[in-house]
């Protein structure tokens, strides 16, 4: 009835003006984070299946906010994305990323996420060449990783700066394979260095071995994602991918733990 409606609203709105003014004040913080110093990366290993061996870091950033603690990408960059402050978040995260990998042993690698906002500014490609540049981190040392949505709008304007990110030697990953609607096609539509398989895929031996024999017959490295039991990287390997990442091998780890991982690996 009417009544019941008008009751559920005067219930409900104390709670959404709640939710509005509490998204707001992140939105605050978040505009303040990048100048008090409050981001992170944290790093995850990745590991060659064949070898069995340290490829390289996957930075994953993180907000330590005063309040509310260790704030995981889900819960900002969608945010951060919505206020365009994602462009210079991005910066900052290639500019350490780059600073914090050229401190590492020659053969590992570091692999930075990149949002499509990124792309359609025209701001990656002066970013990447500034932190490479700052950091003295050779380009083949940096790999960016990209997903589908990246693609999808502005295609061949994004094919470009791929194409000149390539000339300045880096990487480029494809991200959360099999997530988006057009998969195969995008696969073929860049000579990507590297397709990481969606971690909800780790299961699917079907999915897996068809996507490791698509994206080797390319010339791509394979990644499997997620990889959180023995059982479950021994059938990766088994079903052909060439990379493994995930909470069976590591989580992601803050800086200051990374000289005991990288130091394990080689004398290993
Ligand atoms: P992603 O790029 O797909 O990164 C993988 C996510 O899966 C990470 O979550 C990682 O911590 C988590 N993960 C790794 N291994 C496992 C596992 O075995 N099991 C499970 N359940 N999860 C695992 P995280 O760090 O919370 O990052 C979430 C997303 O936020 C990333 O997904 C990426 O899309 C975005 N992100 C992270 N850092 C950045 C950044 O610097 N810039 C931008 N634009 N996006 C970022
Ligand atoms: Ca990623
Ligand atoms: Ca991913
Ligand atoms: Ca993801």
């Amino acid at each position: 009835s009417k009544a019941e409606g008008r009751g559920r609203f005067a219930f409900f709105e104390p709670a959404l003006q709640e939710a509005a003014r509490a998204r707001r004040a992140l939105e605050f913080d978040l505009r303040a984070a990048l100048a008090l110093g409050q981001f992170e990366l944290f790093y995850q290993p990745k590991i060659h299946l064949g070898e069995n061996c340290l490829s390289g870091f996957e930075a994953l950033i993180r907000w330590r906010h005063p309040l509310r603690g260790l704030v995981r990408p889900d819960d900002f960059i969608p945010m951060a994305e919505d206020l365009g402050l994602i462009i210079r978040i991005g910066e900052w995260v290639l500019r350490a990323a780059c600073s914090e990998a050229v401190n590492w042993p020659e053969g590992l690698s570091v692999a930075v996420n990149v949002a499509p906002a990124q792309f359609y500014t025209g701001s990656l490609v002066p970013a990447v060449a500034a932190a490479l540049a700052a950091s003295g981190l050779p380009g083949p040392r940096l790999e960016l990783e990209i997903t589908e949505t990246a693609l999808l709008r502005n295609g061949p304007e994004v094919l470009r700066q791929l194409a000149a990110l390539k000339a300045l030697g880096v990487k480029i990953a494809l991200d959360d394979f099999g997530t988006g609607y057009s998969s195969l096609t995008q696969l073929r539509s860049f000579p990507f260095d590297r397709v990481k398989i969606d971690r909800s895929f780790a299961d699917d031996g079907v999915v897996v071995r068809a996507v490791a024999a698509l994206g080797t017959s390319l010339g791509m490295c394979v990644t499997a994602e997620g990889v959180e039991t023995a059982e479950q990287m021994r059938r990766l390997r088994q079903d052909g991918c060439t990379e493994a990442q995930g909470y069976h091998l590591s989580r992601p780890v803050p800086v200051p733990a990374l000289p005991g991982i990288i130091r394990r690996h080689l004398e290993a």
